[in-house]
C-alpha cells in the first residue's frame, strides 16, 4: 500500500473557486506540497457571485484576512440578510436576517411564544424581534459587541458583499505570497494513467504539460476535468429549480448603501441587487420556457436603481449537481460542483465547505475510495439539504398573476422537504437534522414571511402565561429596537473602517 503523501497539486481554473482553494491549500497545508493554479485570461471567470453568508467569516479568519484590509481591497459592504419582495404575494416583503431570533425564555423555542401570542393578537410582526434585521431596515451596522452581557448587540450576524474580481485578485495576491505558482494558459486536453484513468497532467493549448497527482477542478460550468473528461454525469434539479439563465448588470449606486441584499421577484424569475462601494450589482434569474432574453433584460433594466455601467451579460445555467464531486482523483470545486441557483447566496459558501471537506479527507497516494465515498455522501447531502430551502422560496409563493409562479406553486417537491413543510404546518416545529446549512432561524422566516399556514403551536408554551410572555416579548422587542437606535448607519460604519489603515 502507498501511504506516501502526494506532493504535486493542480488547481484548474482561477475564478472564485480556484483562488479560495488555493488561498487556503496554501495557507492550511503549510507549505509541504507543490501548488499550483491555470488559468485563461481568454476565458475568463463567470465574474457574479458577490453576496455571501455569515460563515465566510471563519474562511476569512482561516486565511489571517483583515476584515478592513479586505473591505477596502473588494470594495465590499456588510449583508444583514436577505429582503425577499413580492415572494409570498405582490407587493409584500420580508427578511431573511442572519443570526437570532428572539431571546430563550423558557421550556420551547422563543418562536413557539411568539406563535402562541400571535394567536391571541398580542405580538408584533416577527422581524422586529431579531436585531439584524432591525438594523437592516434602518440601513444601520455594526459588529456584534462580545463585551455586552445579554445585550441583543453580541446577536448581529454578518456577511460581506463584494466585488467577484476584486475578490479572485485579492485571493491570488494572497496565494502567491503564500508559494501558489500560477500558470496563465488556456487547456486543451487531459491525459489519463493507463488503468485506473487518474487524470496525470493537463496540456496547455501551448504544449506545456502540467503534472499533478491530485487535481481541483475549478473550471466552472464546464467541468473540465469532472466532466469533460471523466464524464462524472450530472443530476439534473430544473424540475424543481426551473430558472436556467441570468442576466447581470452593474449600475451607479444613488442611495444609502443598504445592508442586505434584495431579492425581488418578477413575473418569470428574480432580480437580486448587490449594493457595493463602487457600484450597485443587479441581475435578473429567470426561466427561458417563459420569457425572452429580450423581455428579461428590459424588465432588469427598467428595475435599476441609477444607470447602467455596462451592457446585461447573458449566463446560462443549469441547477442540479454533479453525481460524484470526488471522481478518481479530480475534486470538483464550485460551479464545476453544480449550482442552486443564487437566491441564498449559497455558492460561495459551498466553495468553503468542499475545501474542508478536503482538508477532512485530504487523500495519500492510495486514494482511499472509503474516504472519497464519505466526501460524496456528505457533498450530497449538503447540496441537497440547501436545494430545499431553496425550493421552499418558490413552492411557497402565492402569485397568481403568472404561469411562471402557479407551475412553481403547483410542482412536486423532494420528499424531504414535504417533511420539513407538514412539521412546520403542525405545531411550528422545524427539525434540522444533522449539521443542515439552514438554521431553525432560517426556515422560520421563509415560512413566515411568505404565509404558511400553521394549524398549531407547541403545546408545552402555554406553560407560561399569556402575561408573562407578552411582558418578556416586548421587553426583548424594546431592548431591540434601543440597540438600533445607537448603531451607527451602514456607510459611515464603513467610511470609518474604510479610512483607518
Ligand atoms: P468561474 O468563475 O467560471 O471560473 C472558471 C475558471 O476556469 C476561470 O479562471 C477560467 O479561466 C478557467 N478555465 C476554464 N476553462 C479553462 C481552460 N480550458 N483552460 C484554462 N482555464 C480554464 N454565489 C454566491 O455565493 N453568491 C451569489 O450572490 C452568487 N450569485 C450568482 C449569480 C449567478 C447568475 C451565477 C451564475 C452564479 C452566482 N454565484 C453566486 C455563484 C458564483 O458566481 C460562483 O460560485 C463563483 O463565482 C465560482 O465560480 P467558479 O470559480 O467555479 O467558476
Amino acid at each position: 500500500m502507498n501511504t506516501e503523501p502526494i506532493k504535486d497539486i493542480v488547481i484548474v481554473g482561477g475564478g472564485t473557486a480556484g483562488w479560495m482553494t488555493a488561498a487556503a491549500l496554501s495557507t492550511m497545508l503549510n507549505g509541504r506540497y507543490n501548488i499550483r493554479l491555470v488559468e485563461s485570461d481568454e476565458i475568463g471567470i463567470v465574474g457574479v457571485g458577490e453576496a455571501t453568508i455569515p460563515m465566510i467569516q471563519r474562511f476569512n479568519r482561516v486565511l489571517g484576512i483583515d476584515e478592513h484590509e479586505f473591505m477596502r481591497e473588494t470594495q465590499g459592504s456588510f449583508k444583514l440578510g436577505v429582503e425577499f419582495v413580492n415572494w409570498g404575494k405582490l407587493g409584500e416583503r420580508y427578511m431573511h436576517g442572519f443570526g437570532r431570533l428572539g431571546q430563550d425564555l423558557a421550556t420551547v423555542p422563543f418562536d413557539q411564544y411568539w406563535q402562541k401570542m400571535r394567536r391571541a393578537g398580542k405580538a408584533a410582526p416577527l422581524e422586529e424581534y431579531s436585531i439584524s434585521r432591525m438594523a437592516a431596515k434602518a440601513n444601520k451596522f455594526m459588529p456584534a459587541r462580545h463585551d455586552v452581557p445579554n445585550s441583543p448587540l453580541r446577536d448581529i450576524a454578518y456577511a460581506y458583499h463584494f466585488d467577484a474580481s476584486l475578490y479572485a485578485r485579492y485571493l491570488r495576491k494572497l496565494s502567491e505570497s503564500r508559494g501558489v505558482i500560477r500558470i496563465e494558459g488556456k487547456i486543451a486536453h487531459a491525459t489519463q494513467r493507463e488503468g485506473d484513468g487518474f487524470i496525470d497532467a493537463v496540456v496547455l493549448e501551448s504544449g506545456q504539460r502540467v503534472e499533478g497527482e491530485l487535481f481541483i477542478d475549478c473550471s466552472g460550468f464546464r467541468g473540465l476535468l469532472i466532466e469533460q473528461t471523466l464524464q462524472t454525469g450530472y443530476e439534473d434539479w430544473q424540475h424543481w429549480l426551473p430558472a436556467d439563465r441570468a442576466l447581470a448588470v452593474p449600475c451607479e449606486s444613488v442611495a444609502a448603501m443598504t445592508p442586505y441584499t434584495r431579492a425581488t421577484a418578477h413575473q418569470s424569475g428574480w432580480q437580486w441587487r448587490i449594493p457595493l462601494q463602487h457600484r450597485t450589482g443587479n441581475g435578473h434569474v429567470y426561466c427561458s420556457r417563459f420569457i425572452s432574453d429580450d423581455e428579461a433584460s428590459a424588465t432588469l433594466l427598467a428595475n435599476l436603481d441609477g444607470k447602467a455601467l455596462a451592457e446585461p451579460r447573458l449566463i446560462k445555467f443549469q441547477t442540479g449537481m454533479r453525481k460524484q464531486a470526488w471522481n478518481r482523483n479530480v475534486v470538483a470545486v464550485g460551479l464545476a460542483g453544480g449550482f442552486l441557483e443564487p437566491i441564498e447566496s449559497t455558492s460561495i459558501h459551498l466553495i468553503q465547505s468542499t475545501i474542508q471537506r478536503l482538508i477532512d479527507f485530504f487523500p495519500d497516494r492510495r486514494f482511499s475510495a472509503v474516504d472519497r465515498e464519505e466526501f460524496n455522501r456528505q457533498s450530497r447531502f449538503e447540496y441537497e439539504r440547501i436545494r430545499d430551502f431553496i425550493i421552499l422560496h418558490y413552492k411557497l409563493n402565492q402569485r397568481t398573476d403568472s404561469a411562471y409562479w402557479t407551475e412553481c406553486a403547483n410542482m412536486a417537491i423532494p420528499e424531504t422537504l414535504q417533511r420539513k413543510m407538514d412539521m412546520y404546518q403542525s405545531h411550528g416545529r422545524i427539525v434540522r437534522v444533522d449539521n443542515e446549512l439552514f438554521s431553525e432561524v432560517g426556515w422560520i422566516q421563509v415560512f413566515e414571511g411568505q404565509n404558511m399556514p400553521i394549524d398549531g403551536y407547541h403545546p408545552l408554551a402555554d406553560s407560561q402565561s399569556d402575561a408573562d410572555i407578552a411582558d418578556y416579548l416586548e421587553s426583548v422587542r424594546s431592548v431591540i429596537a434601543q440597540c438600533v437606535k445607537v448603531m451607527p448607519t451602514h456607510d459611515e460604519y464603513i467610511a470609518k473602517m474604510c479610512a483607518a489603515k
